[in-house]
């Protein structure tokens, strides 16, 4: 069992407020990952759940009892690091041996858990080489099997795939994601990787300096963003967000923007000035020349096609929209040119309006 719950936990360096009253209620087995971009806090974060550093405010529990003061080696967590902080001059036997070593752990217990945590990741054949010998997808492998070796009550890991190729990260993310629903322990993973974090989470925590801006499944962070900060972090190319005027017309209501034709909504306050948010794979492109084309529902935008952009499986084509560039992602079949005259459409449940002053999404 483990329970993670972080109350109101801050901390400051001076006067920056790196980690500002962060509530968290985490779950036995969740796969908590805490997401944001570069010196929003998650390793700061991360490093007082582990007990690495000392909150300047707030508490931490695990399975109910307080451990906000407990040294790191008493609180019964594995940390695995991006540098991995692998022994270079010991074998990786010895490596995984070692915290059990220093438990005091029968050398026959040793033998036996250093070998079922080796063949878990798939490494029970490199035990006798040392971490320079190995590749880096292989030093990772080891640092996990190194935190397994202790059977914690919890994983907590800074950017461990951060140092991987491309292909190699691709691999070794679905092993995690494997690993952790065969182990069934919580995990608390740091990236700034917005696809580990939709790949692997059960719940994504999104930290914007210091603060938690969201915390949900990932579906639930990428189909209801609740700000524009969370609307733009997640998803790729990004959502398209547009500056509008809401407006009561005919008892609905009419976003009126640069471009967008007609764009009607349903329960919002009147009069404000907001922004508008569009996945680029939630909109279609229509012919603007032939009003037969477009869809008189949901959202229009009529503008221009600036470039089109093959990526392979799809086709990215940038529209320019009055003063805005609005990007969709679309089928390879459609044949869009540079210079087009075109309407970009897209449903009323897939348009997102978030209050322009507040940051904060309208229901
Ligand atoms: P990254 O993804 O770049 O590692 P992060 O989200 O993990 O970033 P933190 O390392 O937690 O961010 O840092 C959060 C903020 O706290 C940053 O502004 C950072 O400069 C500051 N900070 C972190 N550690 C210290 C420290 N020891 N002394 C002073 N400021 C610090």
């Amino acid at each position: 069992m483990a329970r993670l719950v972080l109350n109101q936990i801050t901390r400051a360096f001076g006067d920056v407020t790196a980690v500002d009253r962060i509530s968290l209620d985490i779950a036995d087995g969740d796969f908590l990952v805490l997401l944001g971009p570069s010196g929003c806090g998650k390793t700061t974060l991360l490093r007082m759940i582990a007990g690495l550093l000392d909150p300047t405010g707030g508490s931490i529990e695990l399975d109910g009892t307080d451990i906000t003061g407990m040294p790191a080696r008493k609180r019964d967590l594995a940390m695995v690091f991006q540098s991995y902080a692998l022994y270079p001059h010991l074998s990786v036997a010895k490596n995984l041996a070692f915290p059990l070593k220093v438990r005091g752990a029968s050398k026959q217990e040793i033998t036996s858990r250093v070998l079922a945590a080796a063949e878990s990741v798939d490494i029970a054949h490199l035990l006798e080489r040392k971490p320079k010998e190995l590749s880096g997808g292989q030093r990772q492998r080891v640092a996990v099997a190194r935190a397994l070796v202790r059977e914690p009550r919890a994983f907590l890991m800074d950017e461990p795939l951060s140092n991987l190729d491309a292909k190699l990260r691709t691999a070794t993310r679905q092993e995690l994601a494997a690993l952790h629903r065969t182990l069934g322990a919580t995990f608390v993973y740091v990236t700034h990787d917005q696809v580990e974090a939709m790949t692997m989470a059960t719940k994504i925590a999104l930290l914007n300096a210091g603060r938690l801006e969201q915390y949900g499944t990932p579906e639930e962070l990428y189909d209801t963003p609740s700000s524009i900060f969370a609307a733009g972090f997640l998803g790729s190319p990004a959502m398209n967000l547009l500056d509008a005027t809401l407006t009561t017309a005919d008892g609905s209501i009419a976003i009126f923007a640069p471009g967008v034709e007609a764009l009607l909504w349903k329960g919002a306050s009147p009069d404000r000035d907001i922004v508008v948010g569009i996945r680029p794979e939630h909109l279609s492109v229509h012919d603007g020349a032939d009003a037969a084309a477009v869809p008189t529902a949901g959202a229009a935008l009529r503008g221009t096609v600036d470039l089109v952009e093959n990526l392979g499986r799809e086709q990215l084509v940038h529209c320019r929209i009055g003063d805005e560039r609005v990007t969709v992602s679309c089928d390879r079949a459609e044949t869009w040119r540079a210079g087009d005259l075109v309407v970009l459409a897209a449903p009323a449940a897939r348009v997102h309006l978030f209050d322009r002053a507040s940051g904060r999404r309208l229901e």
